[in-house]
């Protein structure tokens, strides 16, 4: 029998949509996203985007406190691992996320650890296949898989990736390799200077390489770095190369002026941070679903989370470049859940 509503993501955005739907009885399948390396390499873990950031200031709700004894209250002990240490800090990206996951399980949720790897939406129901080669049928269909980073393109940047090339501080800032030696920081947006403030906690010194000579990023976040005295920004610059051996992995950068392209500079460093925005995980929809030229998910009707596809629907960083916050695609989860149960009313298939 074709389920009610499959959500597939497990981001703020897909969690959300699962307590809205599973307070409504719908029953909810969530298709988390398997936990393997290449998702965790390209960004794209089970539970988003959270999972590799750290503290999470501006998810209302959440302030800066003790709230040590509350989660282990409200999380259950076989999750209880993605807890960090308290001491009077805001929730982490990894709480927050398990706080979620709890209460879409506390209604009901159930969770499939696979990836989609496939959807036919040319019918009704509509037909999803997993990783392991199951098919799922679906009335109506919740697409929450996020967006993840991107890099340069550069070949030396796969050359070196998980050898001094990351996309992401959190994850691997506390690395050995990174302690103590020179790091790089490409980009200029909020991601930018929350990856270079953060490593800053571990490198001697931090470059940030930004091709223009202002930051897009938040006045707060840019006026943070610019007072940091262990990060040092290059300006009208881009990484060319990134350099290394077979031995040391990542060694340092090239980078080239924009201002005047004959201009290079090469700075030693062990580590390499790609923070340049990021690209939606839409691509198993195979184009059945209209997308942006960026492969975001359009939503044709405004303030309403529909797709071009009648019962499907969006939700989160998936469909939305702009904002791209923890909050709103929490938000879009909840809109994208009403907008499910009262089509699936409208139809009768609830
Ligand atoms: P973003 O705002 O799109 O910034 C991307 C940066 O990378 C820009 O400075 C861009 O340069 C640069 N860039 C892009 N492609 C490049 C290329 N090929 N070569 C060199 N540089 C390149 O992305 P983001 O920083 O990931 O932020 C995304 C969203 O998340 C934003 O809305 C941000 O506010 C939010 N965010 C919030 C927080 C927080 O509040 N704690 C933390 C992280 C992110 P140009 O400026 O020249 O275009």
């Amino acid at each position: 029998m074709a389920e009610r509503v499959v959500i597939i993501g497990s981001g703020p955005a897909g969690w959300a949509a699962a307590i809205y739907t599973a307070r409504a009885s719908l029953e909810p399948l969530l298709i988390e996203g398997e936990a393997n390396q290449e998702n965790f390499d390209l960004g794209r873990p089970p539970l988003g985007q959270l999972m590799i950031t750290t503290e999470i200031e501006n998810y209302p709700g959440f302030p800066a406190g003790n709230l040590e004894s509350y989660l282990k209250g409200a999380i259950d002990e076989s999750r209880q691992h993605m807890l960090g240490p308290h001491s009077g800090h805001g929730v982490s990206g990894p709480e927050l996320m398990a706080l979620m996951q709890q209460q879409g399980i506390n209604f009901g949720t159930r969770v499939l650890s696979e990836d989609v790897t496939n959807v036919d939406l040319s019918g009704h129901p509509f037909k999803l296949t997993t990783s392991s080669g199951n098919v799922i049928e679906a009335n109506s269909l919740i697409i929450a898989t996020g967006a993840r980073a991107n890099y340069l393109g550069l070949e030396s940047e796969k050359t070196f990736k998980n050898r001094g090339v990351s996309a992401c501080a959190v994850c691997d800032g506390a690395m050995p390799r990174f302690r103590n030696k020179p790091l790089v920081v490409v980009g200029g947006g909020d991601s930018a200077m929350e990856e270079a403030t953060y490593l800053t906690k571990f490198a001697s010194k931090v470059y940030i390489v930004h091709r223009r000579d202002e930051f897009r990023a938040s006045k707060i976040m840019a006026q943070r770095v610019i007072e940091n005295p262990k990060i040092d920004v290059k300006w009208n610059s881009v990484v060319d190369e990134v350099l290394g051996d077979d031995q040391n992995g990542v060694t340092g950068v090239r980078i080239r002026s924009t201002l005047d392209d004959s201009v290079t500079e090469e700075l030693e460093a062990s580590g390499y941070f790609a923070a340049i925005g990021h690209t939606p995980n839409t691509e198993f929809l195979g184009g059945q679903v209209d997308t942006t030229d960026k492969g975001y998910i359009v939503w044709p009707v405004s303030h309403r989370t529909n797709t071009t596809v009648e019962g499907v629907f969006a939700a989160g960083d998936c469909a939305d470049d702009h904002y791209r916050q923890a909050i709103t695609a929490a938000g879009s989860g909840c809109s994208a859940a009403l907008d499910a149960e009262r089509w699936l009313a409208a139809k009768g298939l609830d």
